[in-house]
């Protein structure tokens, strides 16, 4: 069994895909080929914003905005404590500082009640990321951002096809970003990524910047990056959004049926009234996690900890000196959250073996 399962999807779509390469191949426009420009207006068509940038990697999506938003050392930004490193990451690097807030402990995600205390004069934005790919809660968030004149950014790098009060995940914010990592929802088969805006301003800014600030060749406006979506990443996105929407509903499908087996015996994740999630991850909360997980690799289960160290006691986060009390929520889960196997084609039987292990477990046989 494997924890996120892509040579199922691959026999499924082969001849597409094959074919897809095998046209960027023949092409040779391996850079800015024209599969980039389809994307790019199919991914705006899906989310209903006005512009989708494909850049390199989830990690260049957020970079990339903070460029152009003109992050200054020593401005503060508002993210999650827990969550994947890159989201405060890419703040460091302009000697910016991430400022931790706790997150919701049904959720996972930003708690808006914890915002307004770490608000300071030097507060420019909050990245909230919508995890295990149910979103935020934005209405709340983008209303304390309003009341204090911040920018809001979505990292939607788990949650590209979700839904939030019936609008689509990386539309809800000024800027919204995605990944394309091989294991996220909508993956490519390499490294990818993507913005979403509907600002036009700060989205041809953002164009330039992903392409070494060029406005023409050889004619730089801005310091940029190489944060180019690669022609081939392209063409294989395209042939996978087409199946996206039935593997969402095959998803759903898999965490229900997860659910209805599991949810007498352990923690199960919970979406709330006005979401659908990507199910990026099945995260079920438990005690003895580490134990469960040995349990289920000598059953031949494999599982994952998304994540075991919270932002704040990461070695490289140490010179922000954090005092891990502040962020209950984030303790507790980095020791009890846990990753099934998750994946739109993960077999009904598959399901009811994974579930009669772990209530083996904590029950015996
Ligand atoms: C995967 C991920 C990223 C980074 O995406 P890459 O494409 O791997 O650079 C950023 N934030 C979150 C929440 C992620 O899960």
């Amino acid at each position: 069994m494997k924890f996120c399962d892509l040579n199922k999807q691959y026999n499924l779509y082969q001849e597409e895909i094959d074919a897809a390469i095998k046209k960027v191949i023949a092409n040779t426009a391996f850079i800015n080929g024209p599969e980039i420009k389809e994307l790019e207006t199919q991914l705006a068509n899906y989310t209903g914003v006005q512009h989708a940038l494909g850049c390199a990697s989830g990690t260049d999506a957020l970079l990339i905005p903070l460029i152009a938003l003109d992050i200054q050392p020593g401005d503060e930004i508002i993210v999650p404590a827990f969550t994947f490193f890159a989201t405060a990451e890419i703040i460091a690097h302009y000697r910016a500082k991430p400022v931790f807030v706790d997150v919701d402990p049904v959720t996972f995600n930003l708690d808006p009640n914890k915002i307004h205390k770490k608000i300071t004069s030097k507060t420019k934005g909050i990245i909230a990321v919508s995890l295990y790919g149910q979103c935020a809660e934005f209405d709340q968030i983008n209303e304390i951002a309003n009341q204090n004149g911040l920018w809001v950014i979505e990292d939607g790098a788990q949650s590209f096809g979700a839904e939030y009060k019936s609008r689509k995940s990386c539309s809800l914010t000024k800027i919204a970003t995605t990944s394309f990592f091989p294991a996220k929802p909508l993956g490519c088969y390499g490294d990818g990524g993507a913005i979403f805006t509907s600002d036009h301003h700060i989205a041809e800014k953002m164009r330039i910047i992903l392409n070494h600030g060029q406005e023409a060749r050889y004619k730089h406006k801005f310091i940029g990056i190489n944060g180019r979506l690669d022609t081939m990443q392209a063409a294989i996105l395209i042939v996978k959004l087409k199946h996206f929407t039935e593997e969402l509903k095959l998803r759903n499908r898999v965490a229900e049926n997860y659910t209805s087996k599991l949810k007498k015996i352990v923690n199960t994740p919970v979406v709330l009234n006005h979401h659908h999630s990507t199910w990026a991850q099945y995260t079920i909360q438990v005690d003895q996690r580490d134990q469960l997980a040995q349990y289920l690799r000598e059953n031949e289960i494999p599982t994952a900890i998304h994540y075991p160290i919270p932002l704040y006691r990461q070695e490289a986060f140490g010179y922000l000196n954090e005092d891990s009390q502040e962020f209950p929520v984030s303790e507790e889960l980095s020791q009890k959250v846990l990753s099934l196997p998750m994946h739109p084609f993960l077999a009904e039987q598959e399901i009811t073996n994974i579930c009669n292990v772990i209530k083996e477990f904590y029950h015996g046989k």
